[in-house]
C-alpha cells in the first residue's frame, strides 16, 4: 500500500500529518500491518471531493444502468478476490476463516441485490386524472458520510456503500480504526470497477476525530451509522445541527424464546449458535433466552455443556469454532459486565473468565458464559454486552414469554422456538422487534430490510427500504390540459 490507504478524489493517498496506527491481530496481539490515521483536514478534502463530483452531475445523473453496472462488476471482483478478502478479514477481527468467508459471500451479493433493484427503479405514477401527470420519482440525497463498526467491517460498511451508490450519492465511508482492511480492499475494487474519482471516498482514523469531524462536516447531507448507542445518540444531536437526514444501526439485547413443544436439539443447537457466534460480537446476538419452564433445567444444562465445549483458537486453524474478542478494551468491558452479573446473583453455570489453555495467552480470549437464574432487573439483562454471555429467564405462560422478549430498550432481533404454528405467528407479530426468526437465528437476506425498533435504531438497512433511505423522492405534477383557475376574480 505504497500511495496510502486513504482514498480521495480518486487517489490514494496518505495522512496529510503523517499519522499513522497499528492495526492488531486479536489473536496474538500482534501487529498486522499499519495503516494512515487521518485528521480533520483530510475529512475536508474528502467531504470536498464528494460533494464536487456529487454537484458536476455525472454520476447523480447517469442512468440507473450505469450504476447497476458497476455494482454487479464490484459483485464479480469480490467474488474473485474472495479467499484474500476473508483471510484479511480474519486476521483483522479474530473470526473463523468460514464465517468470514460467509461474510464475502454476503457483500457481493449486497452488491448485486442493490445493483439489481437500481436497475428496476423507476419511480411510480400517481393516478390524479386523465389531465394530469403525476409522477414520484427518487433521486439521490447527495454526499453521505457513511460509518461502520468493527464487527462486521465489510458486512456492515458494504449495506451503505451498496444502495449509495446505487442510488448515485457519493460517499465518504470511514470503518472503525479497530478493523480497516478489508473495507480498504472493497475500495481498491470499486475503483477497479470504475467508479469515477470522487464519488467514493475514504477515510481513516478514530471516531472522535475523523468520524466526529465527518459527521459534522456542513457538505455533509446523510448521515448513517452503524455502532453503539451513546454514539449513536452523539451524531443524532450533532446531525441535528443541520439538520442532516439520519440513519442509525444500533445496539441489541435480543429475545430468544423456547417453548417447550420446541425441537429440543434444534432449540439449544440454535441457542448456541445465537450467542456465540463471533464470541456473540454481533448486534442481532440471541443474548437473552427465555425458556419454558418445563423446559428449562434440561435446556440450560446441555447448552452450558456444549457452551463449553466449543473450541477456541485461531479463526486461521481448522477446526476453530470461536476466536477471540476484538480487542483487549473491549474484552475488558465484558469482563466488567461480567462481574455485575456475578454481584447481582445471576448463576454463572460455566465460563466467566479467560480460558486457561496456556496457547491462547496473547490474544483477547473469553470462555463462553452461561448465566441462569436471571430476571429483568438486572443489568445483565438489560444491558448489551456484546461478548460471549448469555442469560436464561424462565417463563411459564406466552403472555409472560412475549412480556419478558419486550422489556428492553433495545428491539432489534429476537426468535421463537416452537411446534406450534400458529403459536409463532402469534408470538412473532407481538414481539417489538425489527426482525423475528421463528425456529431459526441470525439468516437475514439483501432482500428484507433490516433494523431496530426502540433503541436500536432509526431507519432500515437492505430491502427496496435500504435503497430509499440514500433517496429524496420527488413529485412531478404536470398539467396536460392548463386553463385559468379563476379563483381570483380581479
Ligand atoms: P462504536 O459506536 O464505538 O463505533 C462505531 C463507529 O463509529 C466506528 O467507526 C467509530 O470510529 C465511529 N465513532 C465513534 N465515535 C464517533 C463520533 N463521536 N462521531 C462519529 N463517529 C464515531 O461501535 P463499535 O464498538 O465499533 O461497534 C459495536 C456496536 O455496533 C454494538 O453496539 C453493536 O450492537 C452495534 N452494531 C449494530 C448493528 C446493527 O445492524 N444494528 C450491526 C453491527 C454492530
Amino acid at each position: 500500500m505504497g500511495e496510502g490507504e486513504l482514498y480521495i478524489d480518486g487517489l490514494w493517498a496518505r495522512a496529510s500529518a503523517g499519522g499513522r496506527r497499528e492495526v492488531v491481530n486479536p489473536y496474538d496481539a500482534s501487529v498486522v500491518t499499519t495503516v494512515a490515521e487521518a485528521d480533520a483536514g483530510d475529512v475536508d478534502r474528502a467531504v470536498r471531493a464528494a460533494r464536487r463530483a456529487f454537484d458536476d452531475g455525472e454520476w447523480a445523473g447517469s442512468p440507473t444502468r450505469r450504476r447497476a453496472d458497476l455494482l454487479r462488476r464490484v459483485h464479480d471482483l469480490l467474488l474473485r478476490d474472495r479467499e484474500e478478502i476473508a483471510r484479511t478479514e480474519t486476521l483483522d477481527t479474530g473470526k473463523t476463516l468460514a464465517e468470514a468467508r460467509i461474510d464475502v459471500e454476503d457483500v457481493a451479493n449486497t452488491f448485486r441485490y442493490f445493483g439489481e433493484l437500481a436497475g428496476k427503479d423507476g419511480g411510480r405514477v400517481v393516478d390524479v386524472g386523465p389531465d394530469v401527470l403525476s409522477r414520484v420519482v427518487y433521486e439521490p440525497i447527495g454526499v453521505c458520510a457513511l460509518i461502520a463498526p468493527w464487527n462486521y467491517p465489510l458486512l456492515q460498511a458494504s449495506w451503505k456503500v451498496a444502495p449509495a451508490l446505487a442510488a448515485g450519492n457519493t460517499f465518504v465511508l470511514k470503518p472503525s480504526e479497530v478493523t480497516p482492511l478489508t473495507t480498504i480492499a472493497m475500495i481498491r475494487l470499486i475503483e477497479e470497477a470504475g467508479a469515477p474519482p470522487g464519488v467514493a471516498n475514504l477515510v481513516l482514523g478514530s471516531g472522535a476525530t475523523v468520524g466526529a469531524a465527518l459527521t459534522g462536516h456542513p457538505g455533509v447531507d446523510l448521515v448513517s451509522f452503524t455502532g453503539g448507542l451513546a454514539t449513536g445518540r452523539s451524531i443524532m444531536a450533532e446531525a441535528a445541527g443541520g439538520p442532516k437526514n439520519i440513519a442509525l444501526e444500533l445496539g441489541g439485547k435480543n429475545p430468544n424464546v423456547v417453548f417447550a413443544d420446541a425441537d429440543f436439539d434444534a432449540a439449544v443447537d440454535n441457542a448456541l449458535n445465537a450467542a456465540f457466534l463471533h464470541s456473540g460480537q454481533v448486534c442481532s446476538a440471541g443474548s437473552r433466552l427465555i425458556v419454558e419452564d418445563a423446559l428449562h433445567d434440561r435446556f440450560v444444562d446441555v447448552l452450558a455443556r456444549r457452551a463449553g465445549a466449543i473450541r477456541l483458537g485461531d479463526g486461521m486453524a481448522d477446526g476453530t469454532e470461536s476466536g477471540p474478542l476484538s480487542s483487549a478494551g473491549h474484552r475488558e468491558k465484558v469482563e466488567r459486565l461480567i462481574a455485575v452479573g456475578r454481584e447481582e446473583g445471576a448463576r454463572l453455570v460455566t465460563g466467566g473468565g479467560r480460558p486457561a489453555d496456556p496457547a491462547l495467552g496473547r490474544g483477547f480470549f473469553l470462555e463462553p458464559t452461561v448465566f441462569a437464574d436471571c430476571d429483568r432487573s438486572m443489568r445483565i439483562v438489560q444491558e448489551e454486552v456484546f461478548g460471549p454471555v448469555v442469560t436464561v429467564e424462565r417463563f411459564g405462560t406466552e403472555d409472560e414469554a412475549v412480556a419478558l422478549a419486550n422489556d428492553t430498550r433495545y428491539g432489534l432481533a429476537g426468535g421463537v422456538w416452537t411446534s406450534d404454528a400458529s403459536r409463532a405467528q402469534r408470538v412473532a407479530r407481538r414481539l417489538r422487534h425489527g426482525t423475528v426468526w421463528i425456529n431459526d437465528f441470525h439468516p437475514y437476506v439483501p432482500q428484507a430490510e433490516w433494523g431496530g425498533f426502540g433503541e436500536s435504531g432509526v431507519g432500515r438497512e437492505l430491502g427496496p427500504t435500504g435503497l430509499r433511505e440514500y433517496q429524496e423522492a420527488k413529485h412531478i405534477y404536470q398539467n396536460l390540459a392548463p386553463a385559468p383557475t379563476g379563483w381570483f376574480k380581479g
